[in-house]
């Protein structure tokens, strides 16, 4: 390799909104034949908004607000922002809560007025043991199959309420995946979101596989699996939880509008969070390859 055909390669990287940690990158991103994309925060917007609010028989409405909003005021997940945001502009402001604790990929709980609180997927509610209402349930996979997220909320040991939040698709995501395509690579959308969800962004942006469900914890699992089929992956993502598969991946891209973490794990960043510069990133790497061989 010369030196000079890999500093046109990065510096063209740098036009394109693509940052490169080091020209050994170039090599394994010309063997990529598989990308997996992390659905919220990199196929999606990430900023989510609370859409709907549903109460069980006998809560209020405005209660459902307070405790979800006060418990996920304390963390920084989309989601919870969304909630937290949402139920103060209804409600005005929110309890303080004690005791929070992040169950990572499921939701959260808290005490809330002296109450044990927890919002999350409805498998969290479960296991904690409360019972999903049938009227509540029937809000929640409604939600789901429209392509939206519900957080169950439930406090002292029953379930008290739906929320809906909704998260948008890039504009750019669909003709992101078209170019993907193109360069001869298969996509595949990686989410701890539900199927339903998972499934009805995938059709919105033109991914036929999708791996719904999985705990941020399994997530470099499912890229070393792929790899076992003898699979070259790269792996886009923009959160704390994409940090162990971006550094999995034989090729980590990182959004550029993510944390730090997943910055820090993948070999590429892609500035303005805009998915094509992943294509972009792999054209390019194997055009300055193709010049220095
Ligand atoms: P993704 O893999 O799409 O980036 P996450 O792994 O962060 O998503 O979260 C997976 C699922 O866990 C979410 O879709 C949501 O149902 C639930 N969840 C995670 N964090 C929270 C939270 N703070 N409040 C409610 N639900 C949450
Ligand atoms: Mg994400």
């Amino acid at each position: 390799a010369t030196p000079t055909a890999l500093l046109v390669g990065t510096g063209r990287g740098a036009q394109l909104g693509i940052l490169i940690k080091g020209p050994e990158v170039l090599e394994s991103t010309r063997r990529v034949d598989t990308v997996v994309l992390d659905k919220t925060g990199t196929v999606t917007t990430g900023r989510m908004a609370l859409i709907e609010v549903h109460a069980a028989n006998g809560v209020e409405v405005a209660d459902v607000l307070r405790f979800a909003g006060a418990v996920e005021y304390a963390s920084e997940h989309p989601i919870a922002r969304a909630i937290a945001e949402g139920a103060a502009a209804r409600v005005g402001a929110l309890p303080p809560v004690t005791g929070f604790g992040n169950i990572e990929g499921l939701g959260v709980r808290g005490i809330v007025d002296g109450r044990a609180v927890i919002a999350g997927r409805v498998t969290l509610l479960e296991r904690s043991g409360a019972r999903m209402p049938r009227t509540l349930d029937r809000i929640r996979q409604a939600a789901e199959q429209a392509g939206r997220t519900a957080v169950v909320v439930g406090w002292d040991g029953a379930v008290r309420g739906v929320l809906v939040v909704a998260d948008t698709v890039k504009p750019t995501s669909a003709e992101a995946v078209r170019m993907l395509r193109d360069l001869g690579l298969t996509p595949v959308l990686l989410t701890g979101d539900n199927a339903a969800v998972a499934h009805s962004v995938a059709a919105q942006v033109g991914i036929d596989q999708v791996i719904p469900e999985v705990l941020p914890a399994d997530k470099a699992n499912v890229v070393r699996q792929l790899q076992a089929q003898d699979r070259v992956v790269a792996m886009v993502g923009d959160g704390v939880n994409d940090a162990a598969a971006l550094a999995q991946a034989d090729l980590g891209l990182a959004m550029g509008t993510g944390t730090d973490v997943a910055i820090e794990a993948a070999d590429l960043t892609l500035v303005r969070g805009d998915l094509r510069a992943a294509a972009d990133a792999i054209r390019l790497a194997r055009r300055t390859l193709g010049t220095i061989k």
